[in-house]
């Protein structure tokens, strides 16, 4: 008989339910399969009631992020074999509302997303229009912010940050990494726009720097770096403002 394997998975309808519940279902085991093939099998031979979000499954839509055995994953990037036999729990992901079973509401994310402003800002008066052409970059200037380009909005780290965990009014990892992103990018003027949310009490400065931010991160964008360095950077300005009032940042 051919091998099977157990997923415990969280179920629930805020609208008809008054607290979650959990369902185990039995899938055919094989060793390719990701978390992600199990619950569409699930899905499409099983109980198609069960409701979560996926799209590339190949870790660059971001969507499938949930917690798989209390650690925040890409379903398609986590394979079954790396929990065989035993069986795996699968949840949403930590920190946010349940909208139905798997599927999480992002609203928070999206607010604060479009709060640090995630776009090139030139000063008034300093735009180039369209015939003067595109505003050039070296490669150095380019891998300066790299990194904190890759972002694909999964929010693995929120979901694993303890200070969101019990603050949602922090703006969190991923938001503040991505704010970074512009304010290292040598075409960008609006640092000064961004500070007001990243310098902000619920900013930077509410992050302890545990980093499992970074640790579960799946594009190594390492968030709990661009919060660092952004905190480096305040305490810099801070220091021109107040202590030597004739050298403020430009
Ligand atoms: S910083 Fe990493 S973990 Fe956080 S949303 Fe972006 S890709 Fe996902």
């Amino acid at each position: 008989m051919a091998e099977t394997f157990e997923l415990e998975i969280f179920r629930y309808r805020p609208e008809e339910e008054s607290e979650p519940t959990f369902q185990t279902y039995e899938v055919p085991y094989r060793e390719d399969w990701v978390v992600l093939d199990a619950m569409n099998h699930i899905k499409d031979e099983i109980d198609g009631s069960l409701s979560y979000r996926w799209s590339c499954q190949m870790g660059v839509c971001g969507s499938c992020g949930m917690m798989v055995n209390g650690v925040p994953k890409l379903t398609c990037a986590a394979f079954l074999k790396d929990y065989h036999p035993k069986k795996i729990r699968v949840e949403p992901l930590n920190g946010f509302p349940v909208e139905r079973d798997l599927i999480s509401d992002m609203d928070d994310f999206m607010t604060k997303l479009q709060e640090v402003k995630p776009y090139i800002i030139r000063k008034e008066g300093e735009e180039k229009s369209l015939e003067e052409g595109e505003y050039l970059q070296s490669p150095a200037e380019l891998a300066h912010y790299k990194q904190y380009s890759m972002c694909i909005n999964c929010l693995l780290c929120y979901a694993a940050c303890p200070v969101y965990a019990i603050d949602s009014s922090f703006v969190g990892p991923a938001a503040i990494a991505l704010g970074q992103r512009y304010n290292m990018d040598s075409r960008d003027q609006g640092r000064d726009q961004r500070q007001e949310v990243i310098a902000s009490h619920e900013g930077i400065w509410e992050c302890t720097f545990v980093g499992e931010c970074s640790v579960v991160c799946p594009k190594d964008v390492d968030p709990a770096a661009a919060i660092q360095r952004a905190k480096v950077s305040s305490t810099v300005d801070w220091f021109k403002e107040v202590l030597i009032p004739w050298g403020r940042r430009k």
